[in-house]
């Protein structure tokens, strides 16, 4: 049987969440229920459950994350969001470290705020980070906001950092969409590098209600993921996730179903990278 982890999932059940726009768009009513439910019913064991962005420029509080991941009963593990500051950072250690044992990984915003990736302002969250083994993830391409800065979530920006930390596991989001190649490339050259394929198929396209060229675009990702796996010469370092409400598990399945390569990379993609990478049981 084929198992299944998301390593990208995003709830709030708040009113001034940004991504509602995507859930309509989607058809989905955006809760935690309706989340848990359509994980059964897509057997989808657990996943990563990460902060949304709200409105006026903030996200999610990563209390708020752990509150959810608690009513989840175990199917969601929390990602916590560091904000590039020097405050925030030092606050979202200080909170990883008193949730050592349920936290599975961080998360950056590349092209929401203004900073690389490898800002020193990030290094104590790096140093961390590698002391206990925990990835961290970057959104990487193209952003969810028009005002977004696609100079600071391009992927390549993470090379110097992954140059830099080479005991740092670097998770670019959304295989850095549409510099998929370059993905490629870093996955290719650094050993501590890997790309989750969530949320390409945003607010509908990829399906019917999509544009003209859905479908297409649909066959487009599936042609140049699969190149990707051809370049690198591996799936070993791809995680499948759905970026939910962004992506629905329809649409995230049938691009898996899409890519050129054998069943047990297939396994690997859903499943067995996720378990290594993120120490799921
Ligand atoms: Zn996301």
């Amino acid at each position: 049987m084929v198992r299944i982890f998301d390593a990208h999932i995003h709830c709030s059940e708040r009113p001034d969440d940004q991504l509602i726009a995507y859930a309509r768009q989607n058809g989905l009513e955006y809760t935690l229920d309706e989340l848990l439910q359509m994980m059964d019913e897509y057997s989808v064991a657990s996943g990563l459950l990460l902060s949304p962005p709200l409105k006026h420029g903030s996200f999610l509080p990563n209390k708020e994350i752990l509150k959810l991941c608690s009513r989840s009963r175990g199917r969601l593990h929390p990602i916590f969001t560091a904000r590039p500051s020097k405050n925030y950072v030092a606050e979202c250690i200080e909170e990883a470290k008193q949730n050592r044992d349920s936290l599975k990984g961080f998360k950056i915003l590349l092209g929401y705020y203004k900073v690389y990736a490898d800002d020193p302002v990030l290094d104590p969250l790096y140093d961390y980070a590698e002391s206990e083994d925990l990835p961290v993830m970057f959104h990487t391409g193209d952003t969810a906001t028009k005002s977004g800065s696609l100079v600071h979530s391009h992927p390549l920006t993470l090379d110097p950092l992954a140059n830099r930390r080479p005991a740092l596991k670097i998770v670019a989001c959304h295989f850095g969409n549409p510099w998929i190649e370059e993905v490629a490339e870093l996955i290719y050259k650094h050993t501590n590098v890997f790309a989750d394929i969530s949320g390409l198929c945003a607010g509908g396209s990829g399906t019917k209600s999509g544009n003209k060229y859905s479908y297409q675009y649909l066959e487009m990702l599936g042609r140049k993921l699969s190149d990707a796996i051809y370049y690198i010469g591996s799936a070993e370092r791809i995680l499948f996730g759905t970026d939910y409400p962004v992506e629905t598990y329809s649409t995230a399945l049938d691009l898996v179903g899409r890519l050129k390569v054998d069943e047990d990379d297939k396994q690997k993609i859903l499943f067995l990278n996720a378990q290594e990478v993120f120490g799921i049981p």
